[in-house]
Order: C-alpha cells, then structure tokens, then sequence
C-alpha cells in the first residue's frame, strides 16, 4: 500500500504548483473529472431547507443502507425512467461510485476468482480488484470506435470468471456502448455461465449515465442481462463529487441473491461506511431527477474536437462523460505528456488506462480555457513537426 502512484493526481498537484508560479490563467489544466458545471440550483435549495426544517435530525446516523424514504424515491425514479419494478430494498446508499464499487467488489470475490475489464478504463478499478485479491484479465480497446470486442471477450471467459466490469459512458473515451454491442456482450456472457453452470455478475459504472450529447441513448444494462448489478453516484450528474453519495442497485432477481445482498453489506460495514451521509442521502431523493447543465461540457466537446482536428490531431469524438482520448504523437505517451507540460498543458497519458499511446483530456474546464488552450496545442505539435521524435 501506498507505493503505486496516481498518475492523474500527481498531475493534479503539479497543475496547482504550476498556477502558483504562472497564474491558474496560463496552465490548462485537463487532468481531472471534476465537474465544471456547478450543482443545479435546486440542489443547494433543498439542503439550505433541510438544515433549516430538519435542524434536529438531519445530521443523525441513518440505517446502514441509507433511509428508507430515500431509496424509495430513487427506486421510484429507476422504475419510472428504466420501466423496472425495484424497492427501496434493492438499493444500497454508498459514499459515491468508488465506495459502490468497491462494497460489490468486497462482498463478491472469493479466492481464485477473475474479473473481466475492457480497456480503456477507470484506472481505480485495477486498484480496487487487485485489493480484494481478484485476477485481473484486461481486454485490450477495439478500435478505432472504441466499443467491445466480443470475439475476445468470449476468448477471456473462464471458469473462473466471477465478474465483468462496463463503464458507460466511458472514462476515457467518452464513447458509449452501442446497444447492439451491449447485446452481445450479454449473450456471450448468458452462454458462458449457463455452459459453466456459475453465475458471473455484470456490474455496470454508470456514474455518467446522464451526460450524453446529442440525443445518444445508453442502455440499461439490467434490461439486457439478469445478473447485473448497477454501481451509480450523483458526483458528475449533479457536480456533487465532494459530497459523497451515490448507490448500489442489488435486483432482487440476480443469481443467489440471498447471499449477494447481506454479503455487499457485510463489506460496507468491514470498510467501515457506517452510512451515506444524511444531508445529501435526502438532498439526491429530492432532485432525484434532476442533472446539472450539461450544454457547457458539450460546447466543450464540439470546441475541443473541432480545434483538435483542425490542428492535424487524432480523436475519438466523445458522446457522453466529459473526456477526449486522443491519440499521442509519439508512441510513449508518457513522454509526450512531458512535452506538453512544456506548454503547461496538463495531459493524462493512457498507460494507466490499460491502452498506451493516448492522453486524456478532461474538459469539464471553463469554456475560455479550451479556447485559450489551442495555441499551446499548435505549439506542441509544431514542436513535432520540426523536432522529429
Ligand atoms: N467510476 C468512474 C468511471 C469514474 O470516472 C469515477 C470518478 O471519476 C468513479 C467511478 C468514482 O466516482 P465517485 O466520485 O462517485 O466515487
């Protein structure tokens, strides 16, 4: 513990040094998933009321799971939105998607067990995997669109398989997974455990499910696949990342569900969640459909695509999320991160990401900043053009 490295948040922490020597104005800073869009203005009324209504209570210990009211309405609004019949007993409130994840990975994986992840992805969850003692078989990105590649996945299945993890919309890519590639995940995935007689549970990391752009639908992965369990947190669609609160949905309806729902809340309590915090437990139920303003990251988007392109950069145009994953212009993309700096441009490269040879570029930034950002993109690949790797 404690010796792998971050590589996003030691970038973080250069890109705050940077601004105190150049002013934050001169240092474009795209490392992290900090949402740029503030919290809808609903959000903050509701926690003003509650503080001032619910003086008395709303600071309290709630029960484990989180308040029974509160996951009603959460239920409530999946069942409206995903035509599902859940209640509020099929929800779990955790301390975001990264506790969410982290609950289901505890309470899931027995010794020998392997995870399925495609790649690019959130590099956590090689952290998080690993730390439950779990193999990790990454399947490599099918480009150039980035979705799944199912021959491969069938291929990596075996019967050791316990879990496979989806992110969509996908951090990094910001691409979403078409429903024709989410049905054959799910067939391959039904064959295989009928074949090896063992469930293996489908958990979707949908943290972004809400930011797509352009009329894009992302599907519901429990209407496709019967032992799936959906990991959510409010901290993108609301900018609550700070806050702390997002959810487990446990279908009742999963393989050996009497021993999979006490088994993820045994895990809360061995990680010593207690419960979500009240406040925003209650603050979530009530903007249970609400989402933050999200025109700003697609502004975002179509600036940063467009100027890239125009540049002579290659990218994946993001449908959702508020990433950009673009090619690097040399193969090792740590050294062309390095490069960048020179330009104070502040860029992820993709290593960690299990998919070498790109950066990500976090663009829930100011929309001045994307603008301001396109001569120190010209620069560095002028730098390229003229000083051959
Ligand atoms: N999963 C993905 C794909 C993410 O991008 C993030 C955060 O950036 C998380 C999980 C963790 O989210 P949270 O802040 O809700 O713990």
């Amino acid at each position: 513990l404690g010796t792998a490295r971050s590589v996003i948040r030691e970038l973080f922490e250069y890109g705050r040094q940077r601004a105190a020597e150049v002013g934050a104005e001169n240092v474009f800073d795209f490392s992290l998933g900090n949402p740029s869009v503030p919290a809808p203005a609903e959000v903050n009324d509701t926690a003003i009321q509650l503080l001032k209504e619910q003086a008395d209570t709303i600071h309290c210990y709630t029960s484990a799971p989180g308040d029974a009211g509160a996951r009603q309405r959460i239920a409530d609004s999946l069942n409206r939105r995903f035509g599902e019949q859940y209640t509020a007993d099929e929800l779990y409130l955790t301390v975001g998607a990264a506790a969410s994840l982290c609950c289901v990975f505890n309470g899931l994986t027995c010794p020998g067990d392997e995870y399925i992840l495609f790649a690019p992805f959130f590099p956590e969850y090689r952290v998080w995997v690993e730390g439950v003692g779990a193999a990790l078989n990454v399947i490599p990105a099918k480009l150039p669109d980035f979705q799944i590649d199912a021959a491969a996945f069938g291929q990596a299945i075996t019967p050791k398989t316990k879990v496979v993890i989806v992110n969509t919309p996908n951090n990094p890519s910001g691409v979403v997974y078409s429903e024709k590639t989410i049905k054959n995940l799910c067939t391959i995935l039904k064959k295989k455990s009928e074949e090896y007689g063992a469930p293996i549970y489908l958990i979707t990391d949908e943290p972004y499910r809400e930011i797509v752009y352009d009329d894009i639908k992302v599907p519901y992965l429990t209407k496709y696949y019967d032992d799936t369990l959906v990991c959510y947190s409010y901290s993108k669609s609301l900018s609550l990342p700070g806050e702390r609160i997002g959810y487990i949905v446990i279908p009742d309806r999963i393989a050996d569900h009497e021993h999979v729902a006490p088994a993820i809340a045994g895990a809360a309590r061995v990680l010593g969640f207690v419960c979500a915090p009240s406040l925003f437990q209650q603050v979530v139920a009530k903007c249970v459909d609400d989402t933050g303003d999200i025109s700003a990251y697609k502004k975002n988007r179509d600036i940063l695509v467009d100027g890239l392109k125009r540049i002579g950069y290659t990218c994946v145009k993001p449908q959702g999320a508020f990433y950009l994953f673009m090619k690097a212009l040399e193969e090792d993309a740590y050294a062309f991160c390095e490069r960048a700096k020179k330009f104070d441009l502040l860029l992820v490269p993709s290593d960690d990401f299990g998919c070498p040879g790109y950066v990500r570029i976090s663009y829930c930034v100011s929309e001045k900043a994307i603008v301001d950002s396109m001569p120190a993109f010209e620069k560095l690949m002028e730098e390229y053009r003229t000083n051959a790797v």
